[in-house]
């Protein structure tokens, strides 16, 4: 993902609708580049200040560190995707092997 790229996945990584299949390229980019990170940094800090402000409770202003929890649970997200994804593939080729073997047995060449 390049940074022009990266700017765009911004506001849907903030508002939590960015894509699943972005998310990575997007978390490495802005972990990997430090202009992207500090647009990043500024348009989140802009739209949790602007929460806060809208419903008038200031739990927290570390944004930063919010911020790094995002991106946390945002790598968290994605191993739990690939374990989910990698858990479907096996359950399938599972499911393919039976539907062989049962064929198979039901043509008589088992
Ligand atoms: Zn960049």
């Amino acid at each position: 993902m390049n940074c022009e790229q990266a700017s765009l996945c911004i506001k849907p990584f903030i508002e939590g609708r960015i894509e699943e299949d972005q998310l990575e390229g997007f978390l490495q980019h802005v972990e990997g580049c430090k202009s992207c990170y500090e647009e990043l940094d500024i348009m989140y800090i802009v739209s949790e200040g602007l929460q806060g402000l809208q419903s008038d409770t200031c739990a927290s202003f570390d944004f930063t560190g919010m911020l790094a929890g995002r991106i946390s649970q945002g790598w968290h997200y994605l191993q739990i995707a690939k374990r989910r994804s990698a858990a479907l593939f096996l359950t399938q080729l599972l499911a393919y092997a039976a539907l062989v073997f049962a064929s198979l047995r039901f043509f008589g060449f088992l």
